[in-house]
């Protein structure tokens, strides 16, 4: 890793420019972590020695800015041998470095010696030291002992994210030639350069970090990662038989590296969740129970030792997981053990049942079978003024299931229809095709956020071709309490006699009746509805009223 950098700004530029002659020319006769010496000939030799003391990087040139206490350009041209050599490499380890003149004390202490002929930078020189900077290693210096990676599953982790969280641990090569208990705390795996082709690759696109957006005021090393990964769920197929390829992957282990039990890879189709509802007829129970299902085999929901959106891991080996709605139903099993309700409370666990807005695949008995549902009639649209002054009218949308009305709002999925005692799976598809056709009419459902908060809303302006609309579809449409009607059968009886007739008619409005001489009276005001003996409204259908100029003929006219 690069440190020089750090130090820059306690130098002046003209120090640091006037230094670059010596690069190159540098002899080091001692580099370590925390020490440098090496000798510069520009003409006269000078000795440069530099060594880190707790926060402090001392530093000494033997040259006569030593006598006069000030920084020369040696000590530069030294701190950039020592960096590109990979000494004093703890520089880059320390919080806040200073510079520190040798036997000089306090911050005071680096002065500049001011440049004794002014030179001028020619503009080759200064570009060829910027690149010279710029495409300097991004090498730490440090060179790590043999590393082994290990890539494990946090089980806890995974269960409180639902999502595959995978730790980096790193063993070390022991004195005796083992491998050491790995690292379970380490947060960042450093220098991935040095490591394994296959681990470099894997830790490249090994998902994103778990701890990302928490709060870090350091530079990031480019040369390190942190050890804890979410691997997202598209990528399975991808990382995770690279994982196991590894022969490094693995559910929390204990102990030490020779001893872990490495996880295969299951290339089969995925395991499938099902819950079973069977009946125990000598303990007069429902017994509730989870399981994996696969190609005919099936295993108890208790069996894997994790199981997370996507995948199920067994002791020696994981697997795709096909979960459904499962998940949820698989944990808790797995927590509780099979349920038991008694036969006694039968009504009961189907009211209950009838309340998950989803279920899992789920077999049920005779007694608690979930039937296909389908509407009786067609939806009801409810239409009101809004509680305050808005320009949008409320709606409210519900679906006719029989004996139960199920308003569109209700997240359950299953109808509990307590008349004849069944259960009835709601009409999926039915519900969204009349949630559509609203949409076509002008009727729109507003955002969770807004102040409608997921409410269905319609402009006034089209609640009368709504209204028509919907009324001659089927659907029952009230609009502020007032239901709207659909004109029926239309019958005219004609009575006659030697010297009279007499004409008796009435339409039919859904089994409101209505006279004909009221609805002439109607159709000759241009009314396009009449109000019904009932207090609802019945819709005269647009030919009527195209034909109701000839009708008014007709009857004005003397026989
Ligand atoms: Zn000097």
């Amino acid at each position: 890793m690069r440190w020089l950098h750090r130090l820059k700004d306690t130098v002046s530029s003209q120090i640091r420019n006037s230094a670059a002659r010596y690069s190159g020319k540098i002899k080091v006769t001692c580099g370590t972590n925390t020490e440098f010496r090496g000798f510069i000939n520009d003409g006269t030799q000078h000795v440069v020695s530099i060594y880190v003391a707790g926060n402090a990087v001392v530093v000494c040139c033997d040259c006569p800015a030593r006598e006069k206490r000030v920084f020369c350009s040696h000590i530069w041209a030294g701190l950039a041998a020592a960096e590109s050599g990979g000494h004093l490499s703890r520089i880059a380890t320390m919080r806040w470095p200073s510079i520190r003149l040798e036997g000089v004390k306090g911050a005071a202490a680096v002065q500049f010696e001011p440049p004794s002929r002014p030179e001028k930078p020619t503009p080759w020189k200064t570009e060829l030291s910027a690149l010279r900077e710029r495409v300097a290693p991004a090498w730490s210096g440090f060179t790590e002992p043999p590393r082994q990676i290990f890539y494990t599953v946090d089980s806890e982790e995974c269960i409180h994210r639902s999502a595959l969280i995978v730790q980096v641990e790193v063993s070390r090569l022991k004195k005796d030639g083992g491998w050491g208990k790995p690292n379970w705390h380490e947060i960042e795996i450093r220098c991935v350069s040095q490591l394994d082709e296959v681990d470099r690759k894997l830790l490249g696109i090994l998902g994103s970090d778990v701890t990302s957006g928490s709060y870090s005021n350091f530079i990031p090393d480019p040369d390190s990662v942190k050890s804890k990964r979410r691997v997202p769920r598209g990528a399975y197929d991808l990382l995770i038989p690279m994982l196991c390829a590894t022969g490094r992957f693995m559910l929390e282990p204990s102990g030490l590296p020779d001893k872990f039990q490495p996880l295969h890879w299951d290339d089969a189709e995925p395991w499938k969740l099902e819950v079973t509802v069977r009946k125990d007829e000598q303990a007069e129970v429902f017994v509730v129970s989870g399981w994996l299902k696969r190609d005919g085999k099936q295993l108890p929901v208790s069996e894997p030792r994790l199981l997370i959106p996507g995948l199920v891991f067994f002791p020696d080996h994981v697997a795709r997981l096909d979960e459904g709605h499962g998940l949820q139903w698989a944990l808790l099993l797995r927590r509780t053990g099979d349920l038991a309700v008694p036969f006694a409370n039968r009504l009961e666990f189907m009211a209950e049942i009838a309340q998950f807005s989803v279920l899992p695949s789920i077999e049920l008995p005779e007694e608690i079978t979930i039937h296909p549902g389908r509407f009786a009639n067609p939806p009801i649209l409810r239409i009101s003024k809004p509680q305050y002054s808005a320009p949008r009218l409320c709606c409210e949308v519900a679906f006719d299931y029989g004996s139960v009305i199920v308003p569109e709002a209700q997240k359950a999925s299953v109808v509990d229809d307590q008349a004849t005692g069944r259960l009835v799976h709601r009409d999926i598809a039915a519900e969204e095709q009349a949630r559509n056709r609203l949409n076509l009419l002008g009727v729109y459902r507003t955002s969770e956020y807004s102040l409608g908060r997921g409410k269905w809303e319609v402009s006034p302006s089209r609640v009368p071709a709504l209204v028509r609309q919907l009324v001659s579809e089927g659907w029952r449409v009230e609009a502020e309490g007032n239901l709207y009607r659909k004109a029926g059968a239309f019958r005219i009886d004609v009575t006659s006699n030697i010297d009279w007739f007499e004409l008796n008619g009435h339409a039919e409005f859904e089994g409101e009746q209505l006279a004909l001489p009221e609805l002439l009276k109607a159709l000759g005001r241009g009314e396009d509805m009449v109000r019904l003996g009932d207090g609802s409204f019945g819709l005269l259908p647009e030919e009527w009223l195209k034909r109701s100029c000839a009708f008014g003929r007709q009857r004005v006219t003397p026989a």
